[in-house]
This record gives C-alpha cells, structure tokens and sequence, in this order.
C-alpha cells in the first residue's frame, strides 16, 4: 500500500485544480511546493484574464482547454464566490495594415468555437471606449478577469475538504519507479521519501528540471526549458477604459495591453523579454517602450503616469523566434512510466485553463493504469 494515491509538485493553480480533481475522486492527495506558500510563482504573476480562447491553433489543447476552461472557471467563481467579471475586451488595429489581421483573429477563433467576436469600425469601438485610438476593433464579450489568489485558495479549501494534505517548504527532488508506484523524494527541514501510485510534474517553470531528475525518464522527453519575462506598469489614476484593450498580438505574448483589476484599477503589459531564469527584478528602463505600446492605442495617456509593478516568467519550451509550443501534458503514452504526468509550458491561457486541464489530466491517468485507492473517500462536496 502507497502513503498517497497520488503526489502532485507544485501548488500553483494548475497543481492545485488537479489536488482538487483527484481528491473528488476519493483518492488521497499530497501537494508538495517548494516555496514558503502555495501560489506565489508564474499564477501570482500573471494578467489575470480569462481569456475566450482566440488566438490558440485549431485542434491544439491550449485552444480546446481554454474554451471549456473558460465556462468551467465562470461557473466555478459563480458556485464559490471567487470574484470574477465578464468585463470584455477589445483587440485593436491601431495602423491601417493591422486591420486585416483582425480578420484572420475573428476566424481562428471561430475554428476554436468562439464565435461571439464583433467586428467594429474604429467610431463604433469609441462609442464603447470614447478613448481609445484605433482604425477598427473586435470586441469579445467572453472575455474577463479573475481575482487569481482568491481561486486558488477555494480551490485549495475544496481540495482540503476532500482530503487532500498541502506541505509547503518541500521542493520534489526526485521521483523513481518503484514495486508500488513511484518513491518521491522531498526536501525541505525534514526531509522525507514517499510512495504513490501516481506522480505529478505540475512544478511550472522549473517542470522541466524535475523531469530530468525522474528516474527512467527518456533524455528526449524532456524539453528545453526557456524563460520569457513579461514586467507590468501600473497606472497612477484611474484610466479612462471599462473593458480590456489588446493590441494584434506580438511573437511571443499577446503584446503590451490594458488589463483591469476587480477594483478598476488599471496594469499595462507584459512586455517580452528573455532571462535565463526565474527573474523578478523591476527596471524602470524598460517604461520606455511601454509608453509608445500604450500610446498607439491611447493617446492620452499621461507622461510619466506608469511605474514598474510587478513582472512574472512564462514557462516556455520553445526559444526566441520559434512559434509559441502547445500545453504539453506529458503521459505514459509518451514516457512509457506509468502512473506518471509532466506538465510542460503551461503559460497563459493556463490559469484560464486550470480546471480542464486538470479534469484531462486526470483522465488520462485513469486511462492509463488505476491505482489502487488507499480508502481515503470524498468529503462531500457536491
Ligand atoms: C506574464 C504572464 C501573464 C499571464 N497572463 C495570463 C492570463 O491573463 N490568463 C491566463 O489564463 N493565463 C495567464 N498566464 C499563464 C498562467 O499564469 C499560468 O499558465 C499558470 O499560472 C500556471 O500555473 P502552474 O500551477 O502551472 O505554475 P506555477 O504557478 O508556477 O506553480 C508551480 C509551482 O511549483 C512550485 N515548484 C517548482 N519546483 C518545485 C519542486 N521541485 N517541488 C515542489 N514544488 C515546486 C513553484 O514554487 C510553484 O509554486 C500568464 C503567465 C505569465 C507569465
């Protein structure tokens, strides 16, 4: 008999959404995070949005997981009382040779599902947003933002309540095949190795590095991890905009936008830019280029009204110049190690996507071999 049916790396908010998709099962659950609390990594620094699931290729997880992850997550904030809001956003042609990138945008994301993108002429999208500089603009209704630190704690306290055990300050070290599963070895003040029939990689930016260090894992299956940061600009004052405002997407990101907070106050960004690990540091330098960014779209913005705030690291897997990789979520199909699950490059829309990417990974465990249950049941919550 395993200590846990399954260990899961990492309580960000895809780790946590899993805990609480397993442990609904009545397995029992141990969540590992290395840091000094759950969600302080890549899902405390983040946009915040709910995306609808526009720009993702046709048939890929990210498109397919952010579409069912959206309506998931707007009626799971609804049942718990998460704070989130439809508020909507426009994405803006701001020269005449973007406008007919809307178009292709408009019918990628039909192909995706969503079909409730409007076409706008730039005096229609000001009748929205009399602010706003643009040639033309496609409004997503779908679209909108959620408090990232209040989901995660419900998600944690259903977790919980179905059993689940959280110890922080236990970074993984390694995991290896054993008779009865897999043997994890945490670290941490008391160093400890466990056994569970199930191992999760949910461990974010560094996802990759834990994977290398899974005994039998093929050297193949484990990506290049790559680093983009993305740095935020808060805005002294209120900004004159009610809904979310992105520029035609960039290479690597969905370029310097607008987002709000649930109290209205608005954050410009990300930006783009390529560290060689997980860095934070704020340079004010970097405002520069966030001005221009922000003033094609609004002309009015104040000088000297933004200062750096925050800045998070997306996990990529895919280098500078490379299109954008898709979630990959790492089976035994691929590994041949049963019972074991990476999750490579969830970048954005990977809070969005939390909870159907947990709902896929644990059918995908399930397909591949059943544990045996240790007797730990559900809680009960509906
Ligand atoms: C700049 C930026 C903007 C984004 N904006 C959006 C957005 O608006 N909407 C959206 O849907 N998505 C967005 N995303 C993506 C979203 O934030 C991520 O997809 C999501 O937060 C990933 O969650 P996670 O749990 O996989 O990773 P994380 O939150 O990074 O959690 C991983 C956890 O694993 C822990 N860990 C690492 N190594 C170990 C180990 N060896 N043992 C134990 N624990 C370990 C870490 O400490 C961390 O807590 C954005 C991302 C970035 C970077």
């Amino acid at each position: 008999m395993t200590d846990y049916d399954c260990i899961i790396a990492g309580a960000g908010v895809v780790g946590l959404a899993i805990a609480r998709a397993v442990a609904a099962t009545g397995r029992s659950v141990l969540i590992a995070e290395a840091a000094d609390a759950y969600g302080t990594a890549t899902s405390a620094r983040n946009s915040e949005v709910i995306h609808a699931g526009i720009y993702y290729p046709a048939g890929s997880l990210k498109a397919r997981l952010c579409v069912e992850g959206k309506t998931r997550l707007y009626a799971y904030c609804a049942e718990r009382n998460v704070p989130a809001r439809q508020v909507g956003k426009l994405i803006v042609a701001t020269a005449p040779d973007q406008v007919a990138r809307l178009a292709g945008i408009q019918a990628q994301a039909r192909v995706n599902g969503v079909d409730d993108l409007v076409y706008l002429e730039g005096t229609e999208a000001r009748t929205l947003e009399p602010a706003l500089a643009c040639e033309a603009a496609l409004l997503s209704p779908a679209t909108g933002i959620v408090d990232s630190h209040a989901l995660m704690q419900s998600l944690l306290a259903d977790a919980q309540a179905y059993g689940a055990d959280l110890v922080v300050r236990t970074p993984v070290l390694a995991a290896e095949p054993s008779d009865e599963g897999w043997a994890v070895a945490m670290g941490g003040d008391e160093p400890i190795t466990l056994s569970a029939s199930w191992f999760i990689n949910a461990a974010g930016l560094h996802a990759p590095a834990l994977a290398a260090r899974i005994t039998g894992m093929p050297p193949q299956d484990v990506p290049q991890a790559f680093f983009c940061k993305g740095t935020y600009a808060a805005l002294a004052g209120r900004a004159p905009f009610s809904r979310l405002i992105y520029p035609v997407p960039e290479a690597a990101g969905l370029g310097v936008h607008l987002t709000l907070d649930l109290a209205g106050q608005a954050r410009f960004g990300p930006d783009t830019e390529w560290v060689s690990g997980e860095e934070y540091g704020l340079d004010a330098a970097r405002l520069a280029g966030f001005e221009a960014a922000v003033r094609a779209y609004w002309p009015g913005l104040p000088t000297d009204a933004l200062t750096p705030t925050y800045a998070g690291v997306r996990p990529k897997i895919t280098g500078p110049g490379v299109p954008a990789a898709d979630f990959v979520l790492q089976g035994p199909q691929v590994h041949g190690l049963t019972g074991l699950m990476n999750l490579f490059g969830i970048e954005s829309p990977g809070l969005t996507s939390c909870l159907a990417i947990a709902d896929e990974v644990l059918s995908r465990l399930e397909m591949t071999g059943e544990p045996p249950m240790s007797g730990i049941q559900s809680a009960g919550l509906a």
